[in-house]
């Protein structure tokens, strides 16, 4: 175990031989357990962030922390598209916007506009510096606040006392009057995946998530008596690649209007990457659940594929040469796929989605890199009310125990199916939901 402050070094060592008064204990150093840490925090009782990785940040130091800002119209359009009005989703979405923006913004934190070229009446804006510069922030806050964090210190268990939860870590146990699960989704653990979709080992299925995110906090909660909520929602791309460094894993393909996207009996699909992951569910319709992005070799040389693993962009010719097929002109690479060639050289005569994006094929030889169905986020967890309480099958309170973050389903604000890049905000904003609940909470005789 690795503690960041001194104050943290002693607090972490009297927990551990059972000296200490049991405070506030944070599972996952995420943005969701940092948020809620910063609001836990008082002079009255220690708070501890206990993270199993060697550094803070969960998955938000891996993105550019696009958050999402939908407007009235935005709201109106997915009531609309609905068919029932979500007054709890407006609810929600109101408060992300000025909440999480400007509390960052207090805390030094710059934010520029991106442009969303989807849902235009969803404005995005990104923390200069990304994920990282927002996660230094927090982590300046907690620390401000005397936080105290435990690094490379895994939850293995919970069991709940009468006034107190036992918190087991390899090291030892501690107790706590108040536990937070801010441990992230579940979208990084491919066996859960396939068992909360029913899908079989026979479909083709790659890891576009931080292998971390692997649901362990939420079998935490269940554990002690939590409800999992609505454990078939997990949103599925068609941009993943094989990646053959890391088995499992993908690399994916970001840029949709920079290739030819078609599924295995050679049907286009048109956005790899869709906010609802229609192309996920597209590729699912259909089988082999698999695709290939067809490209040519200048193409090829210019586009970068994302890695996780790897936490940067490898160049497309390196996943050429791994996995692509190649062939010298649209009718010898349809044979090689086993598509019709007539499939893909309807490629040619359409518009690109993007005005400045020039179709790719028809310029020389041809590179076909294998789409495979993509995980990229969890979209549920354990079941909460707004305060961040986790609540047992019967909705009803279970004293001691919170959730926030993709822990508790929110990568998403509430089943909005359209409004993509919301997690980190949802993360924050739920943090702190949690943070303040058990301020006052402990607080209250
Ligand atoms: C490549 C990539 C790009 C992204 N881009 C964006 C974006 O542009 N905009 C956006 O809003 N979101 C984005 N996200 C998603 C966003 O980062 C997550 O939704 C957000 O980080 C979730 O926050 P969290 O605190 O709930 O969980 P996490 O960030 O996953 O943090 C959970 C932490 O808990 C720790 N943990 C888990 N189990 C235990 C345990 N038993 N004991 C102790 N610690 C434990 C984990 O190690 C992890 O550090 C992206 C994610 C990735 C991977």
């Amino acid at each position: 175990m690795r503690a960041l402050t001194s104050t943290g070094l002693v607090g972490a060592m009297l927990a551990l031989v059972g000296c200490s008064r049991p405070g506030v204990v944070i599972i996952g150093g995420g943005p969701a357990g940092l948020a809620a840490a910063i609001e836990a925090a008082s002079p009255s009782w220690p708070t501890d962030i206990y993270e199993a990785q060697k550094e803070l940040g969960g998955s938000a130091v891996y993105g550019d922390a696009v958050t999402a800002i939908p407007s009235p119209t935005a709201l109106a359009r997915l009531d609309a598209a609905s068919g029932h009005a979500n007054p709890a989703r407006t609810r929600f979405v109101e408060r992300v916007g000025p909440d999480v923006v400007d509390w960052l913004r207090d805390m030094g934190q710059g934010w520029r506009p991106v442009e969303n070229r989807i849902e235009p009446d969803v404005a995005l804006l990104t923390p200069d510096g990304k994920g990282a510069s927002l996660i230094a922030h927090l982590v300046a806050a907690a620390k401000a606040k005397g936080v105290n964090f435990h690094l490379g210190s895994k939850v293995t268990g919970l069991v709940r006392g009468t006034d107190t939860v036992t918190v087991t870590l390899a090291s030892g146990s501690v107790k706590a009057r108040a536990v937070i699960i801010a441990t992230g989704g579940f979208a990084g653990n491919l066996d859960r995946v396939r068992q909360r979709l029913g899908l079989g080992a026979d479909v083709p299925l790659l890891r576009g998530a931080t292998s971390f995110s692997d649901g362990n906090g939420i079998d935490l909660g269940v554990a002690v008596g939590g409800a999992e909520r609505l454990p078939s929602q997990v949103l599925l791309y068609a941009h993943g690649v094989p990646d053959t460094d890391h088995p499992g894993a993908a690399l994916m393909f970001m840029d949709g209007d920079r290739g030819w996207p078609i599924d295995s009996i050679g049907a286009p699909f048109n956005d790899m990457r869709s906010p609802r992951g229609d192309s996920g569910i597209a590729l699912l319709g259909r089988p082999g659940s698999s695709g290939w992005i067809v490209l040519d070799r200048a193409t090829l040389d210019d586009v970068k594929l994302w890695s996780v693993d790897l936490r940067d962009f490898v160049p497309g010719r390196i996943a050429g040469q791994a996995v692509g097929v190649h062939g010298d002109s649209a009718e010898d690479l349809a044979r090689r796929i086993h598509i019709a060639p007539e499939a893909l050289t309807a490629g040619l005569f359409l518009a690109p989605a993007r005005p400045d994006a020039e179709h790719p094929l028809g310029r020389g030889r041809l590179i076909a890199l294998p789409l495979r169905l993509t995980t990229a986020k969890s979209l549920t967890g354990l079941q909460i009310d707004l305060d961040g309480h986790l609540l047992d099958a019967n909705s009803v309170i279970l004293p001691h125990l919170y959730a926030a973050g993709e822990a508790a389903g929110f990568a998403h604000p509430w089943e909005a199916q359209h409004i993509d890049s919301t997690m980190v905000s949802g993360a924050i904003l739920t943090g702190r939901a949690a943070g303040r609940a058990v301020a006052r909470d402990l607080s209250t005789p």
